[in-house]
């Protein structure tokens, strides 16, 4: 079968697909002089609260707090964590990072947060190169192809730069930091639990709050969306990341970000400064924890190895490759992007070592009345992509679309009407970047000879033919997008 055909059975098969018009993009409305709302009361009905302030939900709620068609609603966020402000920013990167694309930043920017992160610190990168440790195979997007693939920026800058944009509209966005939804109530009909027609949420401490609109941004492990008895189909994967901060052996203008797919997993080198690159390595359990575990000079070792190796290759399948080469070159005399060697590390940051069990996971629904999900309550995606925020600000762009259109027009915020406007524009999205990671990870986890072989193939007719790089690339920048 086709891999695009896959993508898309597997994609009918994760969600209730309606295969509608996509949303026109969203648009930054002018601030104007609002009605003022502030501290939180169970007397108040909030026309939207956002539960779960991560990366996703905090920058729901700035979205929200700074568009001029929300600006005489009542907004909460709710937060089971401490506020997250840096003091200064510290010498010492993060090990936390994400790769930001152009559409991500676009939404960061309508709302001001992006300024403060440029303020801050992040890398660009202008180059990706991705390749096989069993073949030669590779793929380079370069500049000749585009112009800005992304930015690495930290999280912790990131979500900095989130709250102190909303602290600038507390008069129109209540937060309220260190408080844990415990229940939810929905009402009727959606169940008959409550005659009441508000969603009701009980915080830790029993207050309860009421609200026209919930919208669950906390995280794969969602409570929102278990207590509205949404499914979810998830799988764990056999691998965890390891991430960490690499010191560089020499400084260079680290511009590409790097990705190398192992035999056990994808390993990925993201730049930083001219001497620093984060670490993304996708492998086994055991080897990810005897990665952590391991003494720091036999860690970097390891990392160096993992990327300059050629101890997966085999003479069979590098003739094959050469085969292609040869007839591509000779067919189409034209320039093929070259393999380059990514730079060598020195050293790794002490206690930068950490890791994550990774999974997939994705909602069959994304509203029901009155409740949207967002980020990773609503799906959960492979890093090897690097998009998991960013489908989550995606979410963010649409949903704020469809609810201003609400707005606009005077309807009810928690009505269906817009809210499965939004499931269909984000699943038709969301369902087919999941796929294609999850059939990508599956791909490149084996070292069998016809397997490696078709992709070694694939990706070298990819490199060689400009008209479908760039296809694949706009293909890629159009994801990345939204
Ligand atoms: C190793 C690794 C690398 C990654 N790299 C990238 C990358 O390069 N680019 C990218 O786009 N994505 C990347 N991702 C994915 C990205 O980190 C996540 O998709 C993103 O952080 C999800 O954000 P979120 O706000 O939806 O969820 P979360 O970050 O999980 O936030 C949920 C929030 O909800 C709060 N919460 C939970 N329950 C409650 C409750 N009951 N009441 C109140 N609050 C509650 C939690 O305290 C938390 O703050 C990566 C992930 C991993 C593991």
């Amino acid at each position: 079968m086709p891999i695009t055909v896959q993508v898309r059975t597997m994609a009918a098969r994760l969600a209730r697909v309606r295969w509608g018009t996509a949303p026109a993009a969203t648009q930054r409305g002018p601030l104007v002089s609002c009605r003022r709302w502030a501290g939180a009361s169970s007397d108040t009905v909030y026309d939207v609260v956002v539960s779960g302030g991560g990366l996703v939900g905090t920058a729901m709620a700035c979205a929200l707090g700074y568009d001029i068609h929300f600006c005489d609603k009542k907004i909460l966020l709710l937060e089971a964590g401490p506020k997250k402000v840096l003091g200064k920013l510290p010498e010492t990167y993060s090990n936390r990072v994400s790769s930001i694309s152009p559409g991500s930043a676009t939404l960061l920017s309508s709302f001001g947060a992006w300024d403060h992160i440029c303020n801050m610190r992040y890398r660009a990168f202008r180059r990706m190169q991705v390749w096989d440790a069993c073949s030669e195979a590779l793929i380079m997007f370069d500049k000749d192809n585009l112009d800005d693939m992304g930015c690495i920026v930290e999280n912790n800058v990131i979500m900095h730069a989130l709250t102190k944009q909303l602290e600038a509209v507390s008069d129109r966005v209540t937060v309220l930091y260190k408080s844990k939804a415990v229940s939810y109530t929905w009402p009727y009909p959606f169940s008959m639990a409550d005659s009441s027609p508000w969603v009701h949420i009980t915080l830790g401490d029993g207050s309860i709050l009421q609200t026209k609109l919930l919208i669950g941004a906390d995280g794969h492990n969602s409570g929102v969306r278990q207590a509205a008895g949404i499914q979810n189909v998830s799988w764990n994967y056999d691998q965890s990341a390891v991430v960490a901060t690499l010191h560089l052996s020499e400084a260079t203008e680290n511009n590409v970000a790097w990705q190398r797919f192992l035999p056990s997993g994808p390993i990925a080198l993201l730049p930083l400064s001219d001497t620093l690159s984060s670490l993304v390595w996708s492998t086994s359990h055991e080897h990810a924890a005897e990665l952590v575990s391991m003494d720091e000079e036999k860690f970097v070792d390891a990392v160096n190895s993992a990327f300059w190796s050629d101890a997966n290759h085999t003479d069979f399948i590098d003739s094959a490759g050469s085969m292609l080469q040869y007839a591509v070159a000779f067919l189409k005399p034209t320039k093929i992007s070259a393999r380059q060697l990514p730079p060598s590390v020195a050293r790794v940051d002490a206690r930068s070592r950490i890791l994550f069990p990774l999974g997939l996971g994705h909602a069959a629904e994304y509203v029901r009345p009155r409740l949207a999900l967002i980020g990773d309550a609503a799906h959960r995606v492979h890093p090897l992509a690097g998009q998991g925020a960013n489908m989550g600000f995606g979410d963010i762009s649409s949903l704020l679309h469809h609810l201003r259109t609400a707005a606009f027009n005077g309807k009810d915020l928690g009505s269906m009407s817009h809210l499965t406007a939004y499931e269909t524009d984000r699943q038709r999205h969301n369902t087919a970047l999941l796929a294609a990671t999850d059939l990508l990870k599956r791909l490149y986890s084996t070292s069998a000879t016809p397997l490696v072989l078709l992709r070694t193939w694939g990706l070298q007719a990819t490199n060689a033919v400009s008209p479908l790089k760039v296809r694949e690339f706009s293909q890629i920048s159009k994801s990345l997008a939204h």
